[in-house]
């Protein structure tokens, strides 16, 4: 008798969901990259007892068809990629189709939607991975995905969470990263009913101002440069601007928010000497570079990339920021004004919001 048994998607589903959804920031960053890539412009974000009771995200994008909902919950369902050339040029966040299938594996997690050019909205639910069926729902614009009850069915997983403020901390982090990475889009963050971070879509400064207040513009220079293809633009903190831990670096390639290695070593090596014991510098930086020279096909949560040339970025970046603190005269092409926002003052403007919810 055979001994050999090929998974049914309901076993193989929860087993990605543990590669994919490490924990509820890892949920949320899923959700966050899907309401960028359908191209919102406004993101809100909800989330109740550090996400462990729910997470929810709605934003003004594209929308999903209701036909498609059900496939949204699938695994290896995906809008955004369709052959494995695709594979060499990725442009969105997304491309691997795995994240609302594991998501919705070991949770109750609820899509209500509106795709942009049908007339009505539609709902489905799915928990434990049992998917329902799509039913015509009142909605206005984009899509708003519910997460209750993370890791309900998978106990082992559950046991490892943190305290609700732990899970709480890690996901501000990530929400953190993403509105900096994202300065054209407005986002509201809401720890159990209260928010927490507003930022407005007018731009780097103003987006850099929502997270760390505006004195960071003292305490930073901005740069932006290009060289050999490689373009590299941001903060940095000046000399004395140093952190006791890593979660004041932001490194966002291509638009993506990864932790990379290579960069890392360039920008603490050109640091150097300017680093105090147990000190790390700050940094919020876009490195842009050809799509062909990055494989983010690494590891099922994306937040890793590999370049085609690790000397190349190394050397660019490394060369960047120790021409800025060793003030070489080079520095003065490469450090410009804070670029100012496009709009107004983030710290001036009201409190509003453009979706409705
Ligand atoms: P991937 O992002 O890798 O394609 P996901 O499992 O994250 O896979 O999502 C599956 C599909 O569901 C996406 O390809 C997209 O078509 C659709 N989708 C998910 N979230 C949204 C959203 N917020 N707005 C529009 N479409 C969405
Ligand atoms: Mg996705």
């Amino acid at each position: 008798m055979s001994r050999i048994n090929v998974l049914d998607s309901f076993v193989f589903n929860r087993i990605s969901a543990g590669e994919v959804v490490e924990r509820p920031c890892s949920a949320l960053k899923e959700l966050i990259e899907n309401a960028i890539d359908a191209n919102a412009k406004t993101i809100k974000i909800d989330i109740l007892d550090g996400g462990i009771t729910s997470i929810s995200v709605t934003d003004d994008g594209d929308g999903i068809l209701k036909e498609d909902l059900k496939k949204a919950l699938l695994p290896h369902a995906t809008s955004k990629i369709s052959s494995a050339e695709d594979l060499f040029s990725i442009k969105t966040l997304g491309f691997r189709g795995e994240a609302l299938a594991s998501i919705a594996a070991v949770s109750e997690t609820i899509i209500i939607s509106k795709e942009k050019e049908s007339e009505n909205g539609a709902k489905i639910t799915a928990k434990g991975g049992v998917i329902g069926e799509a039913e015509d729902y009142p909605f206005n614009k984009g899509t708003k995905i519910t997460v209750n009850s993370l890791f309900y069915n998978t106990p082992a997983r559950f046991k490892f969470l943190k305290s609700k403020k732990g899970e709480e901390a890690e996901i501000t982090n990530v929400v953190l990263r993403y509105i900096l990475g994202n300065p054209e889009i407005s986002f509201i963050y809401n720890v159990d009913n209260k928010t927490v971070y507003q930022s407005f879509g007018d731009g780097i400064e103003s987006a850099m101002i929502s997270v760390y207040g505006a004195k960071i513009l003292d305490d930073t220079f901005y740069l932006s440069t290009e060289k050999n293809g490689i373009k590299l633009s941001g903060y940095i903190g000046k000399h004395y601007f140093t952190k006791p831990n890593r979660t004041y670096q932001s490194l966002f390639v291509n638009g993506r928010y990864v932790f990379n290695q290579t960069v890392s070593s360039a920008v603490s090596n050109a640091y150097g000497s300017y680093l105090m014991k147990r000190q790390y510098p700050f940094y919020v930086l876009n490195l842009s570079l050809p799509y062909e020279a990055v494989d983010v096909n690494v590891h099922p949560s994306k937040t890793e990339v590999r370049f085609s040339d690790n000397q190349i970025v190394y050397g660019s970046v490394y060369s960047v920021i120790s021409k800025i603190l060793d003030g070489s005269s080079e520095a003065v092409e490469i450090v410009k004004d804070s670029p100012v926002t496009k709009i107004q003052k983030s710290y001036e403007k009201p409190i509003e919001t453009k979706i409705d919810y």
